[in-house]
């Protein structure tokens, strides 16, 4: 017999390892779920950490769409796209995005991941370059690999960096890629010089705007709407259904050749079982909704202005953000543990989140918003923090507070 390194033995290594580091993640199961509050471990939480920005997730109109549809055509997708798992759910959803935002065409995917990842695939291959910013989405990294492109990072949100590294590659075709708005730090990428930077490079500017669509532009229509840039850019966007939406699945939508490209020849769209019908029938409720209640960014806006205030008066760091996503920075993981612990027993959900997620030693809260929050949960919060900061602190105060 060889002598392997056996990857049992690997994979338990590298889980003492990240234990020692308090590196170790684990998963928290929810027990139920109602609004803006989880219950967990038995206890009732008021949760700041979700991507349900709008509060649509339990919308009954939402909720009601799905029920209905899943009693007509049950619970599966049956089949890939191009072989019988096509439904008339999935049309109306791919036609009614691309109506909102404004673009030729729109092509459902799995998850925003598969998108990516398909994106990528199928439009580049070796000697081709994507040029990101360097707090891409992971699976925006992912992606390049799997195509084979060439992938050059620039500093976050650098239109400069992002010519020069389109400059240095002048060879092949190319892509410049980023999040509409960064998810972990919740700011915008600078759109319409990157739209700029991508046009005199003759490169396809493709946004992930997870965190954009239903949030920001007129309309919800997301941060490419927002920057209002010239028409004849025309980049791709990636929509996810899972964040503001409050559903599952993504689509990307831009120009019809582009599009029909990928649903014709990207492998995460023709290996893999469609959405289920129900979940699309789900998506076009939300849809309507988020492209109708305007109330509900105004109430977003509000909260965040509102949790910005308070934290700013009892001294915190924020990142600069206009997005319901409002990073707390805490420096080292062990404080974003400790304060992450001790606002669970004050009764709020605020995961910690660590390296690799984010570079070393920028360790935060990543507090998000939503229309379901009221203003006097968010003050709330902030009065908890506040607490929960000035305990550890003093000397003797502990972590297991
Ligand atoms: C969440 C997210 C994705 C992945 O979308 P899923 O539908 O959850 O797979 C992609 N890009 C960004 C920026 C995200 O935040």
């Amino acid at each position: 017999m060889p002598e392997r390194e056996s990857l049992v033995a690997r994979a338990i290594a590298r889980r003492e390892e990240a234990r020692a580091r308090q590196r170790l993640r684990t998963r928290r199961t929810v027990t139920h779920r109602d609004g803006v509050h989880v219950e967990v471990d038995g206890r009732r939480l008021l949760n700041f950490c979700g991507n349900d920005y709008l509060g649509l997730a339990q919308h009954f109109q939402v909720a009601g769409a799905l029920q209905d549809a899943a009693a007509r055509e049950g619970a599966g997708g049956v089949a890939s796209h191009l072989v019988c798992g096509h439904h008339a759910h999935h049309d109306a959803l791919e036609r009614e995005l691309a109506d909102w935002l404004q673009a030729p065409r729109a092509l459902l995917f799995s998850s925003g991941y598969m998108a990516n990842l398909a994106v990528l695939q199928a439009l580049l291959g070796e000697g081709d370059v994507c040029v990101q910013d360097r707090l891409n989405h992971a699976s925006l990294i992912d992606a390049a690999r799997l195509s084979g492109c060439r992938l050059r990072r620039y500093p976050h949100a650098d239109p400069e960096g992002a010519v020069r590294q389109l400059r240095a590659s002048p060879d092949g075709a190319a892509m410049l890629a980023t999040d509409g708005v960064f998810s972990m730090d919740g700011d915008s990428a600078p759109l319409r010089a990157l739209a700029l930077v991508a046009h005199a490079q003759r490169a396809l500017l493709y946004v992930d705007d997870a965190h954009g669509v239903g949030v920001v532009g007129p309309d919800g229509r997301g941060s490419v709407a927002a920057a209002r840039i010239d028409r004849s850019v025309q980049p791709l966007q990636l929509v996810t259904l899972g964040k503001a939406l409050g559903t599952y699945g993504a689509a990307v939508a831009g120009d019809a050749d582009l599009v029909d490209h990928l649903a014709a020849t990207a492998r995460p769209y023709i290996y893999t079982t469609a959405l289920p019908p129900a979940l699309s029938a789900a998506s076009l409720a939300a849809v309507k909704l988020a492209r109708r209640e305007h109330w509900r960014r105004e109430r977003l806006q509000e909260l965040v202005q509102r949790l910005r205030a308070g934290a700013q008066r009892h001294g915190f760091e924020l990142l600069p953000s206009d997005t319901p996503i409002q990073p707390l920075m805490c420096g080292d993981d062990a404080t974003a543990l400790a304060w992450s612990a001790a606002l669970e027993n004050a009764g709020f959900l605020v995961t910690a989140i660590r390296p690799p997620t984010v570079p070393e030693g920028r360790a935060r809260l990543r507090i998000t918003l939503s229309a379901a929050h009221e203003v006097a949960q968010v003050d709330a919060l902030v009065n908890a923090l506040a607490t929960v900061r000035d305990r550890i602190a003093r000397p003797g105060g502990g972590r297991a507070a």
